[in-house]
């Protein structure tokens, strides 16, 4: 069972939603009165988008919890699970239960690390421990042992469903620790889907869910630096100790001084007719 992640819904018109409780934090006239302009056409579609994209510039993250979405996922590991029900704070879960819901499969539709398969013969000794598993628990159940005690050999691998509600704050949050590339790879593919359905859906705001060194959030790492050098984008991110350094040497006086080159550089820019 491959892990897919479907949008289900998203509250309505989130962009409107959007700029209403922004508008509301910046202007003298009331929630009825802006609602009034956006429900007339006295505020375009082309306004509410430019002012969204001002605003989101700014640390003002707190509207953003106005804009809800609904995922549908499965075929995610127990192991995937643990991770994401840690988050606490603007998303709610649903989760199969393994108290209700017996696996009645001959094997456990069990997820599989790719790393697994490269090692020699472990693939095969994986299916079969999944095999053996699944004979244990289906002939516990057989014997009388409730579900909910029968589950108790069930691994790690034991896939699971969810149906999710988050908001954008907290999805934004979720987005800058799993799209790291240091977050687990099936956890961080779950929410790589997730970014793209949004993407697809809202691409206004859907753009902001980056890792936290992206440039539409943090803009750099902060991770151990040796996890930065081997961090497949860590060449285009720059290290929080990077930005650091040349904090400490602007404040020793010790930033490289402007040559004449550099000046001439700069004056000469644009002489030609081209920008510079
Ligand atoms: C790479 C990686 C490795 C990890 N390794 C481990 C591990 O080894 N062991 C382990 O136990 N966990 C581990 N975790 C899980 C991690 O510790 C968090 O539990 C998880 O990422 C949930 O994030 P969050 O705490 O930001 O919760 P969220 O619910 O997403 O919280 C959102 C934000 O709300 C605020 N907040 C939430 N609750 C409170 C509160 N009670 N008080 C004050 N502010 C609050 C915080 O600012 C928080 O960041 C790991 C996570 C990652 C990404």
């Amino acid at each position: 069972m491959p892990l897919e992640v479907t949008l289900i819904d998203y509250a309505r018109d989130p962009l409107t939603k959007l700029y209403g409780a922004y508008r509301t934090c910046y202007t003298p006239k009331t929630p009825r009165e802006v609602w009034e302009e956006i429900g007339d056409g006295r505020i375009t579609q082309d306004a509410i988008r430019q002012f969204i994209a001002e605003r989101l510039k700014t640390g003002h993250a707190s509207p953003l919890e106005q804009v809800v979405f609904w995922f549908g996922i499965s075929g995610v590991s127990r192991a995937l699970s643990h991770q994401f029900v840690r988050h606490r704070i603007g998303i709610s879960f649903e989760q199969q239960s393994q108290r209700y819901v017996k696996y009645k499969e001959e094997r456990l539709d069990y997820v599989m690390p790719k790393s697994w398969g490269k090692a020699p013969g472990m693939a095969d000794e994986y299916d079969r421990l999944m095999k053996e598993i699944t004979r244990v628990y289906e002939d516990a159940l057989k014997k009388g042992i409730p579900a909910e005690d029968a589950r108790f050999v069930l691994p790690n691998a034991t896939p699971t469903n969810f149906q999710v509600m988050v908001n954008f704050t907290e999805l934004l949050h979720i987005a800058d620790l799993r799209l790291c590339w240091r977050a687990q790879w099936e956890i961080r593919q779950m929410v790589a889907q997730m970014r793209r359905a949004v993407m697809d859906a809202v691409p206004e705001i859907g753009g902001y869910l980056q890792p936290k060194c992206g440039e539409k959030r943090m803009g750099y790492c902060d991770e151990p630096v040796k996890e930065w050098e081997l961090c497949p984008i860590g060449k285009v991110r720059p290290h929080k100790e990077q930005l650091l350094e040349v904090f400490r040497q602007h404040k020793a006086g010790h930033l490289q001084a402007l040559t004449e080159h550099d000046l001439r550089t700069v004056e000469d820019a644009g002489q030609d007719g081209e920008p510079g």
